[in-house]
């Protein structure tokens, strides 16, 4: 009676290339006016400056 083995086989990752995404080099910023060098690893279109800023908004607190 033969018994199949329970091992289970990991696949060891090894040598696999990891490919960092990289949204391209030499990007400017999308303001006409800026000449920022976007970072390739920033996937905005701005730069940190022109960057639409996400202003929390203070609601239903009255500040007295
Ligand atoms: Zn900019």
């Amino acid at each position: 009676m033969t018994q199949n083995s329970g091992h289970i086989t990991a696949k060891k990752l090894t040598g696999t290339p990891r490919k960092s995404k990289n949204f391209g080099e030499g990007r400017i910023c999308s303001n006409e006016n800026c000449k920022q060098i976007m970072s390739k690893y920033n996937h905005n279109k701005f730069c940190y400056v022109h960057a639409p800023a996400k202003i929390p908004r203070t609601r239903g607190q009255i500040l007295r």
